[in-house]
């Protein structure tokens, strides 16, 4: 598309209201072009995108031909009709999707990552409503996890900042601890995953069993710190909420499609879940597109006599009948696997940790160098010793440094008061051994 630079950011800062953004005092970046690992800005200026799309959305790469193709090709098939009718790249995308996910077997698509886990959320409570007399109709969510923007995805959220100001949140939800396991209060232990589950147990109580019908969780926390549970943590979990009969939620918008080095980052564990949704990856942002999927036992919870006109899940998206994102998922989900991207992110991901620990030896102030595949995390701190949290305009010096040097990285959000200071790192899965290096 053409445009004139000076021209262009008048208009942005005229016209647009950006995301997450201060306005006052704002100068505008603008991004024209992006190619592989990098984007190239309005200046002219390449970067090496260390953060996918800055938010673990770009898990294949930019200028993907092939999507465009595809989708291109399905819109003057058919661009739309309301998801109560179906359509072949719906059909197919969630054929290939549940061939990835074991022991689950429903797809119900929408399109952000607040909206797959709303509908999570109205499944919980249908199902309290259906099954349950009313009863079970609680969520618990856990700190530092954040999934979603809605009043109430955030109501399930455990990152102070994104909440403030936004109250009153809806009521039902209840928080129990994190995964932090270089802040745990255990300290290092070998049961550490199952001390850390058993936290949970402790609130189901607490609020009463009940009362809570599900539980959700970021498989492994993302922007709330690069959080990655220890081993025995979810097998604890499942058993618990399997003791209690609640359902089991993980948020994989982040960990989903191949960013740790898995199709999905709960297979780390020896976990079934009851319910996953997904977002970002899913297309990696070349259409939006979310997805809940569910057991054939949460299906069938909505099974009922036809005239039972309040029974079926009552719920509708109107971009849920988009061809372009099912379209972008299917043809997303066959790069990853024969480009053998899951591979690669392991690989990647252990060499870009390994450069990481690296730096340690070199640099005091990182205190924890943390991830799974190439989903990365560097804890700066100010006092390794003792784990003090450096101040947070030293992280953003950091990831500004880092731009200046070509190389796009992130930082926790900073919803944690003083421990807003861990760099983030989420290149596409596409990443080779000299754009780690780089990045180191
Ligand atoms: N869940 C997690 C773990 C996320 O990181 C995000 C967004 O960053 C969301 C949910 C919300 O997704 P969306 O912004 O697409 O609504």
């Amino acid at each position: 598309m053409s445009f004139n630079k000076e021209e262009l950011i008048t208009l942005d800062k005229t016209h647009v209201w950006h995301h997450l953004t201060q306005h006052k005092g704002f100068e505008p970046a603008i991004y024209v072009k992006g190619e592989g690992m990098r984007v190239t800005d309005i200046g002219g200026k390449t970067y090496l995108d260390a953060v996918s799309g800055g938010v673990w959305t770009v898990n294949v790469g930019y200028g993907r031909k092939e999507i465009v193709d595809a989708v291109a090709a399905q819109m003057m098939d058919l661009c739309y009709f309301a998801n109560g009718i179906g359509n072949v790249p719906t059909i197919k995308f969630s054929e290939k999707l549940i061939a990835k996910m074991p022991g689950l077997s429903r797809v119900y698509l929408s399109n952000s990552g607040s909206e797959a886990n709303e509908k999570a959320f109205k499944i919980v409570r249908q199902i309290g409503q259906l099954k349950h007399k009313g009863k079970k109709t609680g969520i618990i969510y856990r700190d530092r996890d954040y999934h979603g923007t809605t009043i109430t995805a955030l109501s399930a959220c455990g990152q102070f900042e994104r909440r403030v100001q936004y109250g009153p949140f809806t009521p039902g939800f209840h928080v129990f601890p994190d995964c932090d396991v270089y802040r745990s209060k255990f300290g290092p232990c070998a049961d550490l995953g199952v001390k850390m589950a058993k936290q949970l147990e402790e609130v189901i109580l607490s609020v009463g069993p009940d009362e809570i019908g599900g539980v959700i969780v970021e498989t492994m926390t993302a922007g709330g710190g690069i959080l990655v549970p220890p081993e025995g943590y979810y097998e604890t979990m499942r058993e618990i909420c399997d003791k209690y009969g609640i359902l089991l939620i993980f948020d994989e918008v982040v960990c989903g499609l191949g960013r740790t080095g898995k199709w999905f980052g709960y297979q780390y564990w020896n976990v079934q879940p009851d319910i996953v949704t997904m977002a970002k990856g899913v297309a990696s942002g070349y259409a939006a597109i979310s997805c809940t999927v569910t057991t054939e036992k949460v299906f069938q919870d909505f099974l009922a006599d036809p005239a039972d006109h309040d029974a079926y899940f009552r719920d509708i998206s109107t971009f849920g009948g988009c061809t372009a994102g099912p379209t972008a998922a299917l043809a997303n989900m066959e790069i990853i696997e024969r480009e053998k991207l899951l591979e690669n992110c392991v690989t990647m991901g252990d060499y870009l940790l390994e450069g990481l620990k690296g730096l340690m030896e070199k640099h005091a102030i990182i205190g924890d160098v943390r991830g799974r595949g190439l989903f990365a995390g560097i804890e700066i701190v100010k006092d390794r010793a003792t784990k003090e949290p450096i101040a947070e305009a030293v992280a953003n010096a950091m990831v500004g440094a880092a731009k200046a040097n070509g190389v796009l990285i992130g930082k926790t959000s900073r919803s944690f008061r003083e421990l807003n200071n861990t760099l983030t790192l989420c290149p596409a899965l596409i990443a080779t051994k000299s754009d780690i290096e780089e990045i180191v």
